[in-house]
């Protein structure tokens, strides 16, 4: 008999400890439930949901529970597998156990002057970032996080433990990169770190008098911008919170946030900018890679987010236009934070060896995202996002980025139709029952 975590049932705390999410859009409430420790408990908790029939999810922070679709009826994994992450600092390699989020990631690889390919939040679990593709705060200079990928361990239905990569099943190993999920738990990616000298990254914050000016210039900026710098621009308007700087409440004020791994280059965007108007604040510095998860400001408590996402065509300054008329002030806007996150450089080209998803094709990614508790009713945050969506039609390229869709009734367009077949080949392969099919992100919306 195996030594295996239990599984909880509703009314213990070990359920209420495996379904916690982040994202509170989304409770979570599965019939059983059980943090897995090992790949014992992994394999104990497949064949227990196996043998009644119950399919199986998986979550790790829960940040993505608002896209998730319902769990009754099924059995939870939630993997925080021990060992911590390795760094191979001579091969550039770090090994993630499932359970990890980013900023342990970046604190182990760091010491040796490496970076990850991370997002915006050090909360976010590396392996459903991955999974998903993985727009990185690095994105323009390293393209997808999910193309350095070098393998991934998964348990599948059948409860083998397999190695894909591209030498040991490639199309498992191409299908999992980007596929939507429903493959099997994974247990740990291995992925490529890269190197870091010249690092700058931080944000700057303007008040609205300066918003048309800071937007015309970062827009125009991005225009020709070096692959060197990934960059966001956002209409941030902050609740009265104690943990929030002073200076930006109050009021809408507008943001640029980013890194650039060449500190020059980013010189030519932050010179222009701190001459429209002093920021109200700045963090923008030199820094390490061990600074750069903290400098988007993102959330790293719990709470409710309700929101929307685009991915947008060139949208020239009437689009830009379009983004402030509906976020900003005046607009009404009930959402926290709306923003414009650059893509391009190497976001738009096809790894040769990437996954399924291995590029973004679209100029910015649009999110918009609202907090109830702190301003205006979930009916109301998406009806302004339905505005918002409307006014920015005509540059919608109509694909979405997996990880940024924040409802289960928000369009996605993640993959061709093509390869939402082929992919489901590779799935009926590895689970020909279907145990991880509710884990399957949905595609509601299949572009030719
Ligand atoms: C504040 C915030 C900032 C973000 N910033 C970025 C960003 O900059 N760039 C970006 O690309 N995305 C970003 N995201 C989106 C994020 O990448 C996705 O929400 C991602 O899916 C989160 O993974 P998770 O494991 O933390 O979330 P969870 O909700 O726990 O998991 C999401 C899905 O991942 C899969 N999954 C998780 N763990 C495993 C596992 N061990 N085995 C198999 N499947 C697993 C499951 O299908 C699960 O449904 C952000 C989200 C938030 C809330």
């Amino acid at each position: 008999m195996l030594d295996t975590s239990p599984i909880a049932f509703p009314g213990d705390p070990a359920y209420d400890a495996a379904t916690g999410v982040f994202n509170l859009a989304g409770p979570a409430h599965p019939a059983a439930a059980l943090t897995a420790t090992g790949l014992a408990d992994v394999r104990a908790a497949i064949s227990h949901a196996s043998a009644r029939g119950q399919g199986v999810r998986i979550h790790t922070t829960g940040h993505s529970a608002g896209a998730a679709t319902s769990m009754t009826g099924a059995l939870l994994i939630r993997p925080i597998l021990p060992g911590g992450v390795e760094i191979d600092p001579n091969r550039r390699l770090a090994r993630i156990p499932a359970g990890t989020p980013w900023s342990a990631v970046v604190q182990a690889a760091a010491p040796h002057g490496l970076a990850a390919p991370h997002g915006t939040s050090g909360t976010v679990g590396a392996i459903g970032y991955l999974l998903h593709g993985g727009v990185s705060l690095y994105g323009r200079k390293l393209g997808l996080a999910a193309n350095h990928i070098r393998s991934v361990e998964l348990i599948t239905a059948d409860g083998h433990v397999r190695c894909v990569s591209a030498a040991e099943d490639p199309e498992l190993f191409w299908a999992i990169r980007g596929g939507g999920g429903g493959f099997g738990v994974v247990t740990a990616v291995e992925i490529d770190l890269f190197p870091v000298t010249d690092l700058i990254a931080g944000a700057a914050f303007w008040s609205w008098e300066h918003a048309e000016d800071v937007v015309g210039t970062w827009y125009d900026w991005t225009l020709h911008a070096p692959d060197e710098v990934s960059t966001s621009l956002r209409v941030m308007n902050l609740p009265d919170l104690p943990e929030i700087p002073p200076m930006l409440k109050g009021g809408p004020v507008v943001c640029v946030a980013g890194v650039a791994l060449a500190a020059a280059c980013a010189r030519d965007l932050l010179d222009p900018l701190r001459k429209i108007g002093e920021p109200v604040l700045d963090t923008w510095q030199d820094c390490g890679p061990e600074v750069v998860p903290d400098v988007h400001m993102d959330p790293d408590e719990p709470g409710t987010f309700i929101g929307d996402h685009l991915l947008l065509a060139e949208p020239g300054r009437e689009g830009i236009a379009a983004f402030l008329r509906m976020t900003g002030e005046g607009s009404g806007s009930p959402l926290i934070a709306a923003e414009l996150r650059q893509l391009g450089g190497r976001m738009a080209v096809a790894a040769p060896a990437g996954g399924v998803l291995n590029r973004l094709d679209a100029r910015l990614a649009y999110m918009g995202a609202g907090v109830p508790e702190l301003r205006g009713t979930p009916e109301e945050i998406i009806e302004h996002c339905d505005k918002v969506r409307a006014a920015l039609g005509p540059w919608d390229t109509g694909r979405t980025a997996p990880g940024f869709v924040k409802g289960l009734d928000r369009p996605r367009g993640h993959l061709s139709e093509a390869d939402v077949r082929a992919v489901e080949r590779v799935r009926a392969r590895v689970d020909p029952d279907g145990l991880f099919r509710g884990d399957a992100m949905p595609e509601t919306m299949i572009v030719p």
